[in-house]
């Protein structure tokens, strides 16, 4: 038994994302065992003591693939490395999207938790805003729920890329956007769902609340019209 997983900080962690899990569950965010989902913990925080590069990446834990998110327990998570390959339990298979996960750690050190949920209307959206290959929100007070956002007069886009089985190319997609973009709150994989991430765990939830909410937004908009 990997000592990590009974820290107090992982399952002081593991809780308040499994709770979260269960909030996007019941939204109807993560059907049929859909979505993904890490957390990233200091390697100080849970005592371990590693290589110096281990120590400033921190040690990452992302939900096993192909459970059923309305059952998710503490033991459906692996502990990972920051570049996805699996340290505990022995033998366990990641999640094919475990590379999106770690791309957004390598790139954003400051990152804690990132999250994956797959929303009919996320779908919806990223198929039908494919060709512009971004979705743009302005004017709307839940604007505010994204961090470092302090008023409804702004801009904010999503992007959207193209999704593929071959998850490399989805990754290339999205590195080539933060080459050219130094704010992303998250993005649309289209006909797919929605990645993003935040500081904290909480952060990051609030970030898909307010990023379903807009896509909501825009869904009843485009019926209305
Ligand atoms: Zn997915």
């Amino acid at each position: 038994m990997n000592d990590l997983f009974t820290s107090p900080h992982f399952l002081a962690a593991a809780e308040e994302i499994i709770d979260a899990i269960g909030f996007f569950h019941q939204q109807g965010w993560c059907p049929a065992t859909s979505s993904n989902f890490s957390f990233r913990l200091e390697s100080s925080e849970i005592g371990e003591i590693g290589e110096i590069g281990e120590i400033e990446s921190g040690e990452i834990f992302i939900s096993r693939s192909g459970i059923d998110k309305g059952h998710f327990q503490i033991q459906d998570f692996l502990h990972i490395d920051l570049n996805g390959q699996v340290k505990a339990p022995p033998h366990a298979c990641a999640s094919a999207e475990t590379d999106l996960h770690t791309l957004i750690y390598q790139k954003f050190p400051n990152i804690k938790c990132v999250l994956h949920t797959h929303s009919a209307i996320a779908t919806v959206l990223s198929m039908q805003y494919r060709q512009t290959s971004f979705l743009q929100f302005q004017g709307l007070e839940i604007l505010k729920g994204l961090s470092g956002i302090q008023t409804h007069d702004t801009q904010v886009r999503l992007p959207i890329v193209d999704n593929s089985q071959d998850i490399s190319q989805i990754k290339t997609q999205v590195e080539a956007y933060l080459q050219n973009h130094s704010v992303m709150f998250g993005y649309l994989i289209a006909g797919h769902g929605l990645y993003t991430w935040g500081e904290s765990i909480a952060t990051a939830k609030r970030h898909v609340e307010t990023l379903e909410f807009l896509l909501e937004c825009e869904w009843l908009k485009r019926k209305g019209s």
